[in-house]
This record gives C-alpha cells, sequence and structure tokens, in this order.
C-alpha cells in the first residue's frame, strides 16, 4: 500500500476531514498537516485531532510535504495554486478533489512548478454535510475515486496516489478530463439542479398548502430536499465552471420532460410505462454494482421516517 511521508489537506471540510480520518485509519501517511482560511476551523481540526499540525497560511502548510491534496471549493483553487507553487518541493503530488476538472486544471496547472506533479482527482462520495466535524473514515469505501491525469505526468506518480486512494477504501479509475465533466453533469451536476428546482417549486408551493409539503414530505420530496440542503457554495461553483456540459445535459433533460408531460396531457399511458420501465431498469443496475442498497427506502426503518409510529 502507498504510503506518504507528510499529507498536506488545504481546506478542512467534510472531504478533507474525511481523508484524514481515512489516513489515519489505514496508516497510509506519518503525519497530516493542514491549512484552512478561519481560525475557527483550523482550532476545531487541532482539537479533534484531524492533522497534527494546523498552518495559518497554505504556503506553510505544504513546506516539507510530499503530497498535497486541494480541498477548497473549486472556485478557490486558483489563489491556492499561485500561493503554494514557490513552496513546493521537488517531486510532490498535488491533487485536488474538486467535482469539476477542466476548470480546475485551467485554474491550477499554469501556476504549478515543473518539478511538482499535478494529478487531479475526484471522489465520488460525499453527503449534504460540511465542515472539519462532519467527515469519517467510511466516506470513500467502495464509491469511486477519478483521477484525470495530465500529459507529462510521472507515472510511478500516478500508481502512487492510485495506491494511496485505493487504501482510502475507493474504486479509482482514470478519465479524461472533458468526459468526466461530461458525465459528471448527468450523474450529478444536473440532479442537484433539479433537486434544487424541485425544492423551490414546492417552497413556494408551501405557503400556499400551509406546511402540507413540508407535513407529508415522506413520499419522495424528502430525497429531494436531501440533496438540496449541499453546500451552496460549492454547487455555485460546479455549476460556473462546468458550464456547457451541464447545460447540454439539461436541454437534453428538459426535452424528455416535455415528451413525458406531451404523454400525460394525451393520456398515453403506454410510453408512461415504457418509460418508467426502462428507468427501474438503471436503478437495478446502480444496485448490481454495488452503488446503494437495495433495501426498501433505502434501508431508513420505519420508526425513524415516520413521527407518527414513534
Ligand atoms: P466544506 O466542507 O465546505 O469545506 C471547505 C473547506 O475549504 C473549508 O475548510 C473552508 O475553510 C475552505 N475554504 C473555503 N473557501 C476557501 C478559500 N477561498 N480559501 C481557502 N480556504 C477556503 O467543503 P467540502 O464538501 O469538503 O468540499 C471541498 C471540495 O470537495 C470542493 O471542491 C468540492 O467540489 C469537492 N467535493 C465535495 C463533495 C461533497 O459532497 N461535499 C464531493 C466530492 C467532491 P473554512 O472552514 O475556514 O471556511
Amino acid at each position: 500500500m502507498s504510503h506518504y511521508n507528510r499529507v498536506a489537506l488545504i481546506g478542512l471540510g467534510l472531504i478533507a476531514s474525511s481523508m484524514a480520518h481515512a489516513i489515519r485509519a489505514n496508516g497510509l501517511a506519518d503525519e497530516i498537516v493542514g491549512h484552512a482560511r478561519s481560525t475557527e476551523t483550523r482550532a476545531t481540526a487541532l482539537e479533534i485531532g484531524l492533522v497534527d499540525r494546523v498552518f495559518e497560511t497554505a504556503a506553510e502548510a505544504v513546506q516539507g510535504a510530499d503530497l498535497v491534496v486541494l480541498c477548497v471549493p473549486v472556485g478557490a483553487m486558483e489563489a491556492i495554486a499561485r500561493e503554494i507553487a514557490p513552496h513546493l518541493a521537488p517531486g510532490t503530488t498535488v491533487t485536488d478533489v474538486g467535482s469539476v476538472k477542466q476548470a480546475v486544471v485551467e485554474a491550477v496547472a499554469p501556476h504549478l512548478p515543473a518539478h511538482a506533479q499535478f494529478i487531479p482527482g475526484h471522489p465520488l462520495a460525499g453527503t449534504e454535510h460540511s465542515g472539519p466535524r462532519s467527515g469519517f473514515a467510511t466516506l470513500f469505501v467502495n464509491r469511486w475515486w477519478l483521477i484525470t491525469p495530465l500529459e507529462g505526468n510521472d507515472p510511478a506518480a500516478v500508481t502512487r496516489l492510485k495506491d494511496f486512494l485505493t487504501g482510502l477504501g475507493a474504486n479509482v479509475d482514470e478519465m479524461d478530463v472533458t468526459r468526466h465533466d461530461l458525465v459528471l453533469a448527468v450523474v450529478s451536476h444536473t440532479p442537484h439542479l433539479i433537486a434544487y428546482t424541485m425544492v423551490g417549486v414546492a417552497d413556494h408551493l408551501r405557503r400556499v398548502t400551509h406546511e402540507e409539503v413540508i407535513k407529508y414530505s415522506a413520499s419522495g420530496f424528502r430525497d429531494f430536499t436531501r440533496i438540496a440542503a449541499s453546500d451552496p457554495t460549492m454547487w455555485r461553483d460546479v455549476f460556473l465552471t462546468n458550464k456547457e456540459a451541464t447545460l447540454d445535459i439539461l436541454g437534453r433533460f428538459t426535452e424528455e420532460l416535455f415528451m413525458l408531460q406531451r404523454a400525460i396531457r394525451m393520456g398515453d399511458g403506454e410510453k408512461l410505462f415504457d418509460y418508467f420501465t426502462q428507468t427501474r431498469a438503471i436503478r437495478r443496475g446502480i444496485i448490481e454494482a454495488g452503488q446503494d442498497t437495495a433495501a426498501p427506502d433505502f434501508g431508513r426503518s420505519p420508526t425513524t421516517t415516520d413521527p407518527a409510529k414513534k
């Protein structure tokens, strides 16, 4: 299993704190150091033993590290890259966890010295929680971690990083940057936008229906609200930086929606039935791939979901 002497986590939120727990649990580094912009986050990280040392600046945090992981929102990556560039030791691997790859490559790669290896990455794992207390060691277990190696990357550095990510429990795959952004627009970015919209629509209705939307939310809407509770900064940055792919998928989504709308208007039950049969098969595929549970209602216990039954 791959091992680094010192891992520097820049940004100490959900992803970084989960990495810190998983690195410790699996013995993947001698030392973990970190930086976050606020005094509060830095103090919390020390208090809960997330990192061995914290630094006020990213520049100080990366000194002497052989692995640097950028765990800040996508929109903050460029400023961090500029700041750390002069302080990276020869041979240091720099990776990131940003949800968008093309924009991160454009923001980071030009600023880093040739003697560092920038290997972009993205864990397909997360929750709707944020901050240094939200992480847990098993977040990445059996989840995909996509890396998008760049031309000129040292194959040995790529292999070492892949081994390290595997050590965190992830399944690692390589992907081209553009392909990554399109695939993520389909499986993550557009679904989030739809969830945000659906919750927004319900919020308008709530004013009409006097809280019934909240009261009876168990039937599907609740799952939209979990997604729509995701971090606003992160998701603003995703849509600002994965604009083309998201607009492409949204266009296709709107066409499908209009088609279904027409089927409903025309009473075309056959079309609706066929469509829903096809989508059900996709759900089965996800379960077979081990990416979700087959248990009814995502494995929730009725006592925790239905206050009336408590
Ligand atoms: P998070 O919990 O909100 O933490 C973000 C961290 O970045 C905080 O420590 C924050 O510091 C720091 N930060 C924010 N803006 C900064 C700035 N301008 N300069 C320096 N530091 C800054 O976020 P997260 O969920 O871990 O997400 C981090 C990255 O992971 C993002 O790029 C996101 O796209 C990616 N990602 C997230 C998920 C997910 O589901 N959450 C999944 C995969 C990938 P303070 O606490 O001091 O404000």
